[in-house]
């Protein structure tokens, strides 16, 4: 969206922030939403900076030269980034996933890593990246404390790839990144694929085949309504179920029964024991009856849903001296009164509103 030469994206920075409800008196330690679902997975975006500019996620005519992103004063600080995550550990978070943005763009996110890992030796600690620093950083990541790691790689085809992600990026960096993270120890490595009709969609069985065996396992994405920005239609959309089906055309796949309540991923595994790979159909198959995950901006704000038009400022909580029983407090209350449940009643007009920005909220 550009007004007199200048990119203005509608995130929720620039809007109000709602106001923070009250908490209720709960029973157990762990925030239970008003349609029954706990609290219990943390994701943080740690900048809303990118170097590559996918199309679905970040396109140049909205993120171009002179789009502004958020001031360095705005972002959460690694100690406040800490603080937060010791606050929803302490309400029953077991997982937090570092995302962006491009998280490893955030100098010193392997000092934030050890952090974390010291704060909190029993959390579940992962990070979502497109693998671009990744092959510097594995190392780095690994000896600090990071469990696992999921890498974006939208196809094979060098092509392809480098006009999806917009910056001419090669696949055979990611693929040494890949490898290079495995061997430090951060295998097996989640490859997420966001599968957009017509542009990479017939690169699905060839993804597949490259990793069966690998150990890795695979990640197809539907096409997601996330931000306003992206130009989403349901006709760009393959359904998982289709997906499926392409890939047992050639590879016969089983299903899995999910490792936990909340898996975001449907998991097959293949019939002659070459591993697995996962679906991911938010918007086929809604799974908001078991979202059990709450999203803290870059600059400090609680997102209850990925396509929330508005979040709850906490760092402004942070910063006017709430102690950690005070922020555990708000916490409490915003979850309790979480009603979101998007991808189910998603219509064409819910998808047109506007909504944050995905690599403002993280992905
Ligand atoms: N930059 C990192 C990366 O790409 O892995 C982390 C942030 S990114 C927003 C997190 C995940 O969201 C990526 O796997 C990306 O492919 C996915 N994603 C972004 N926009 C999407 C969309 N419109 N639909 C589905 N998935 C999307
Ligand atoms: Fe950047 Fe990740 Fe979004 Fe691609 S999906 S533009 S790599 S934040
Ligand atoms: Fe969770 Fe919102 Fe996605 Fe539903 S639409 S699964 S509530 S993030």
């Amino acid at each position: 969206m550009a007004a007199m030469g200048k990119t203005v994206i509608p995130i929720a920075a620039s809007r109000g922030a709602l106001p923070i409800p009250e908490a209720r008196r709960d029973a157990g330690a762990t925030p239970v939403d008003a349609l029954g679902r706990a609290l219990r997975d943390l994701r943080i975006s740690v900048t809303d900076r990118c170097n590559f500019r996918c199309t679905y996620c970040m396109p140049k005519e909205s993120f171009g030269m002179d789009h502004e992103f958020l001031p360095h004063a705005e972002l959460l600080s690694f100690e406040e980034i800490v603080r937060m995550a010791r606050v929803f550990h302490a309400l029953g978070t077991a997982k937090i996933r570092l995302t962006g943005g491009e998280p490893l763009l955030r100098r010193g996110i392997e000092r934030l890593v050890g952090m974390l890992r010291e704060a909190l030796p029993q959390v579940d600690l992962t990070l979502t990246t497109n693998g671009s620093a990744l092959k510097a950083k594995a190392r780095a990541l690994e000896a600090a404390g990071l469990d696992r790691i999921t890498v974006s790689l939208d196809s094979l085809d060098d092509a392809t790839f480098r006009a999806m992600n917009d910056v001419d990026f090669p696949v055979a960096r990611v693929l040494e990144a890949i490898d290079e993270a495995a061997a430090a120890g951060l295998a097996p490595i989640k490859v997420n694929m966001v599968v957009k009709r017509g542009v990479n969609d017939r690169h699905v069985v060839e993804m597949a085949r490259h990793f069966r065996g690998s150990g890795h396992i695979v990640r197809f994405i539907e096409f997601m309504d996330v931000g306003s920005t992206n130009g989403w239609r349901m006709d760009d959309v393959i359904p998982s179920a289709e997906i499926v089906r392409r890939i047992d055309a050639h590879f016969p796949l089983e299903p899995v029964e999910p490792g936990y309540r909340g898996e975001v991923a449907e998991r097959w595994r293949y019939v002659d024991g070459a591993g697995e790979i996962g679906v991911i159909s938010s918007v086929t198959q809604a799974f908001c009856s078991d979202c059990t995950r709450a999203r803290l901006s870059t600059d400090g704000r609680l997102y209850t849903c990925l396509f929330a038009q508005q979040g709850y400022d906490l760092k402004g909580l942070l910063r006017t001296g709430a102690d950690d029983g005070a922020l555990e407090q708000a916490v409490r209350g915003i979850w309790q009164q979480r009603t979101d449940r998007y991808s189910e009643i998603r219509t064409a007009e819910t998808a047109r509103a506007r909504k944050v920005e995905m690599s403002y909220i993280g992905g």
